[in-house]
């Protein structure tokens, strides 16, 4: 449960990441489909962050449209300036505070990767791994002189294949090098056994960003199925394949039947429907014509696993009349293209071109290709990122940051813990329960304390594909070391260099990159009020993740385990519903609505996130009252400071994309929405019946 989603694609390289890893955990924004960018216990004191002297307000106030009231839109009232005069910059397909603060983040990795490629290094060292890594990819030169060639031996992997059964090792090793395959194995832990790492199965395949896309009948979908139709047909003729066009078209129909077995994103959200263990010997009663012997030995867990969980088994079911529907030379076709349009951003311009023009152009309305460093400083960052961390937080991140959050948190589950006592619609029983689990939450700020180790990762000057095959192999090792051991609970999801935050129910974990602890989230000379309003809020969104549609299924221990008396559960859920109904109105552009199931648990997260960090910044006054600076009181500061961190601007392409496959809503959406169900705002902004930030008290909804 992350804080956001994929407001930093890198929109010309397309690679996937391994989707079956970590399942639930849930981030402040999407971590996008490319690799490369483009995802303290509890105290009893309520300590004040700093005395309220000689700080400015921390408020952005030339963005704000005095034309717009903020009774009616106060979005807008804060960022309407912005809006009107800042245009999305060519390379991207989304522009705000999250797209701003990356930016800042790859020029200062860039500088980083700069300086180690200046050192002297020994081979094997970090600083030589980074240099030649990022090396290689700024040679276009030798790339382009090179063509398919780099991808030639997995090419000669596909054509050797001689029957059907053996398309289940080619699907292994393919996932294995994060081409695209119709299934896919991650390591995670079992939800019902935190203490215990298992191996999960789930549904994969597809080459455009969700099932939608090839099942809705939308004129948009239509145009980008022809679009792609022509994307596969191109990939395959620039490898030099006769037959393209025949193949384009057979290609899309197994991607299509895929995407009618596929669960939708609403159904993967619920949880105990994906907790299906199998025994080893019985995967091949689900799909009986994939090799699973073959299959396991590809991913090297024969004999290490006797059991699996399966995602979806009406998936692998219906699996395995797709296997016997198509020919071996229409499955040699897919992996083939797969392959190749995976690893298309390594390889020559023509192929980098062809990319862009689809995944950007097409899909997203991306009109230019970022720079050439910038896309390499996101490819060593997405691979060796915890090299480049190190270095990142030694010279952007100060103990003084790390102290002052850790204060924060604390003010945030004191008063998370007193909002639950004062909860009118929950029982006794539940609310010792519930205050368990906050009791032990665990909390991570700003960067590991143990560094992921890249020592035996071997990196050659000169060979960029066999770079990263290297470099997906060592990861998989990772992942498959895991078995059997205890659980790691120091590792990081992502990197301290991110500009995100996430909640890991397994964990029971809340986690702040230090790249997310910079104006407008968190400033260190403003005053308290905007930074409870936009990082602590952050803070309660994430802490917020273990008591909403889905975290709230699991306990303090990380283990799904159902905490709630059945009358406590049955209010929870009358008010999810409700919830659901709320956003389920918004349309963001004409024809597509907000999907209140999927961003159920993300509404939720924002929803109680601002209001306990609204509750958490009146204990910080400590009965005083808050200053006022520049004529606004305190708590207009507080809810000030949410809007305006929410602050951007996308395409309508890319938000149609996310609008589908994004479990958070639309920012704007995140701002007002949320605003509208807190009653302390009506009070801070006299807000009234006929206003359109106007809900009847009963219709607001209040969860924690
Ligand atoms: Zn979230």
């Amino acid at each position: 449960m992350k804080l956001n989603s994929a407001k930093t694609p890198s929109q010309s390289m397309k690679m996937k990441v391994k989707f079956v890893k970590n399942t639930l955990a849930c981030a402040l924004l999407m971590i996008t489909s490319s690799v490369w960018a483009d995802t303290v216990q509890p105290q009893q004191t309520t300590a004040t962050i700093t005395p309220h002297t000689a700080k400015h307000a921390g408020l952005e106030q030339q963005y704000f449209d005095p034309a717009i009231s903020e009774k009616n839109d106060f979005y807008e009232h804060i960022n309407g300036k912005w809006l009107k005069n800042t245009d999305i910059p060519a390379d991207k397909s989304s522009w705000g505070t999250f797209n701003i603060l990356h930016e800042q983040s790859v020029q200062q990795l860039h500088e980083i990767v700069e300086e180690l490629s200046k050192q002297q290094f020994v081979d094997g060292s970090s600083a030589q791994q980074v240099a030649d890594f990022y090396a290689d990819y700024m040679d276009e030169k030798n790339l382009n002189s090179l063509g398919i060639q780099p991808l030639k031996a997995e090419l000669d992997r596909v054509n050797t294949l001689s029957n059907i059964q053996q398309i289940a090792g080619l699907t292994a090793h393919f996932s294995r090098i994060g081409v695209t395959s119709p299934f896919d194995v991650g390591i995670d832990q079992d939800m019902k056994d935190s203490t215990q790492m298992i191996a999960v199965m789930g549904q994969s395949g597809l080459g455009l960003p969700d099932r939608d896309y090839y099942l809705k009948n939308d004129a948009k979908f239509k145009q980008i199925r022809a679009d792609y139709l022509k994307y596969i047909e191109k990939t395959l003729q620039l490898a030099g394949e006769t037959e393209a066009a025949q193949y384009a078209q057979q290609i899309m129909q197994l991607e299509t039947d895929i995407a009618k077995a596929q669960w939708s994103n609403v159904q993967n959200r619920d949880v105990p429907k994906l907790y299906n263990i199998y025994k080893i010997q019985d995967l091949s009663k689900l799909s009986p014509a994939i090799d699973w012997t073959a299959y396991l030995d590809g991913q090297q867990l024969t004999g290490k696993i006797q059991t699996i969980q399966v995602l979806q088994p009406s998936y692998f079911k219906a699996l395995n009349s797709i296997v016997k529907k198509n020919s071996l030379p229409v499955w040699k076709a897919y992996f083939k293209y797969h392959l190749i349009s995976d690893y298309s951003s390594l390889l020559s311009q023509d192929f980098v071109d062809n990319s862009f023009d689809f995944y950007s152009k097409k899909l997203r309305d991306v009109q230019e290709q970022q720079p050439r460093w910038k896309r390499g400083v996101q490819l060593v960052n997405s691979t060796l990122g915890e090299s480049l961390g190190q270095v990142y937080v030694q010279k952007h991140f100060s103990a003084e940051k790390k102290q002052r959050m850790e204060v924060l948190v604390q003010n945030l589950i004191k008063a998370y813990g007193q909002s639950i006592d004062d909860l009118d619609w929950m029982s006794a029983e539940t609310k010792l329960k519930a205050k368990a689990k906050l009791a032990s939450f665990s909390v991570k700020i700003g960067y590991p304390d143990q560094w992921r180790d890249y020592s035996g990762l071997h990196i050659q000057k000169n060979d960029l594909i066999g770079n990263i095959l290297r470099t997906r192999e060592f990861e998989h090792q990772y992942q498959l070391s895991k078995l059997g051991k205890p659980v790691n609970r120091a590792e990081w999801l992502m990197n301290p260099q991110t500009i995100n935050a996430y909640y890991n129910p397994s964990l029971n974990e809340i986690v702040f990159p230090a790249a997310i602890l910079q104006p407008p989230f968190f400033d260190m000379n403003a005053d308290d009020a905007v930074n409870y309003g936009a990082i602590g809020a952050i803070i309660g969104h994430e802490i917020s993740h273990g008591f909403d549609d889905q975290g709230s299924q699991f306990d303090g221990q990380g283990n799904m385990n159902n905490w709630w008396t059945a009358e406590d559960h049955k209010r929870f859920t009358e008010k999810t519903k409700a919830l659901v109904a709320q956003y389920n109105r918004y349309e963001p552009l004409p024809g597509f609505h907000v999907n209140g199931e999927l961003t159920l648990g993300e509404n939720i997260a924002d929803n109680s996130g601002l209001a306990v960090a609204y509750k958490a910044y009146q204990l910080s006054l400590n009965g005083q009252p808050a200053p006022v600076i520049n004529q606004w009181t305190g708590e207009q500061r507080f809810y000030m400071g949410w809007a305006q961190a929410w602050r951007s601007k996308i395409r309508d392409a890319r938000q149609i994309e996310l609008l589908k496959s994004d479990p958070h809503s639309p920012d704007k959406v995140r701002a007002n929405a949320t605003l509208m169900n807190q009653t302390p705002f009506y009070d801070a902004f006299k807000i009234k019946v006929g206003d359109k930030m106007y809900l009847p008290a009963e219709k607001r909804v209040n969860i924690w």
